[in-house]
């Protein structure tokens, strides 16, 4: 770019240096003006130019290191909820594990043990297990978008077992459980882990919801399809509800308003229903607490 400004300063030298000798020009006729003007357009265009040549390039410069401060910042969101993801879904399987253990050891040290309940303690370990293996799996798979292991399922199933699984939780907080599920539902087509996934986040949500208030606990699970085809979860707590100003954000990644909160759950459950080419939303409970819905475009007949 210099070196071609620099030619037309020596071409506007070359047109200067004739004009300005032969014939010397009169002072204030229209040559000396000429003369004038060109030699201030040759001696400060390359200055002009070069000013700006500069000015664009630190410009450019800056939104380079923006740019590059920027994608570093999202890499670290990035990694931080990779972290905080897999520390929330295997914090369940476990806790779960820890749980039945406890119980297992209970039934073993009374002065009669009771063989048969340490064995069904011991058969929920094992399940809690392969269900941890499972969701580490699946943790992979939320990250990236192929690779899931899609396959016809009955939702209602998927609801009956997720509460098996809860079941004791649920009992030890005083939680009463309704589960109005629509037997006329089609299977859906999906990842049985991913789902069961979904299911566990909003009822431990839920639950945690409740305990953290008195007065009745319900938790209400219910499946349905509506007169387009769809097939719909939804899950209502009578818990603390969801504030007007957190609605938008209790779907972003890292937001919690709980101490120990990692604020992974709610958008880890958006990206597989929106895998699932579904939607998942809030709304408030009546008379009080939160409902999460979440529906399924993507249905077989039974
Ligand atoms: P975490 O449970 O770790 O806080 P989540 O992403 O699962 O992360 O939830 C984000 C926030 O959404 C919670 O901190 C809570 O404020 C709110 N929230 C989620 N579920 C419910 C619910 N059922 N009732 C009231 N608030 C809820």
């Amino acid at each position: 770019m210099l070196d071609l400004w620099l030619m037309v300063v020596m071409f506007l030298y070359a047109i200067e240096i004739p004009l300005s000798y032969y014939p010397t020009p009169v002072r204030f006729s229209i040559d000396w003006y000429a003369v004038r003007i060109i030699g201030f357009f040759s001696s400060s265009l390359v200055l002009i130019v070069m000013l700006y040549e500069i000015t664009t390039l630190y410009g450019r410069l800056l939104g380079a290191v923006r740019g590059r401060r920027q994608e570093r910042e999202a890499r670290m969101v990035t990694g931080e909820a990779v972290a905080a993801t897999i520390a929330h879904e295997v914090k369940q399987p476990l806790s779960g594990m820890i749980t039945s253990a406890d119980a297992g050891l209970r039934f073993l040290n009374r002065p009669l043990p009771d063989l048969e309940e340490a064995e069904a303690a011991f058969k929920q370990i094992v399940a809690g297990g392969h269900r941890a293996a499972a969701v580490v799996d699946g943790i992979r798979t939320i990250f990236k978008t192929e690779g899931r292991k899609r396959a016809s399922l009955d939702l209602n199933d998927l609801i009956r077992e997720t509460l098996a699984l809860m079941r004791g939780d649920l009992a030890k907080h005083r939680i009463r459980v309704e589960a109005l599920m629509d037997e006329r539902l089609p299977q859906v087509v999906g990842d049985r882990v991913q789902l069961q996934q979904v299911l566990v986040i909003l009822m431990t949500n839920a639950m945690e919801s409740m305990i953290a208030i008195d007065g009745s606990r319900v938790l209400c699970v219910a499946s349905h399809m509506d007169d387009d085809g769809h097939v719909g979860v939804s899950v209502a707590d009578t818990g603390t509800g969801i504030g007007p100003e957190d609605t938008d954000r209790i779907f972003n990644p890292l937001f919690t308003t709980k101490s120990d909160g990692m604020g992974m759950g709610l958008s880890i459950c958006r990206s597989i229903v929106e895998a699932h080419d579904g939607r998942l939303w809030a709304a408030p409970n009546m008379p009080r607490g939160a409902i999460f819905h979440f529906s399924s475009t993507r249905s077989v007949s039974a």
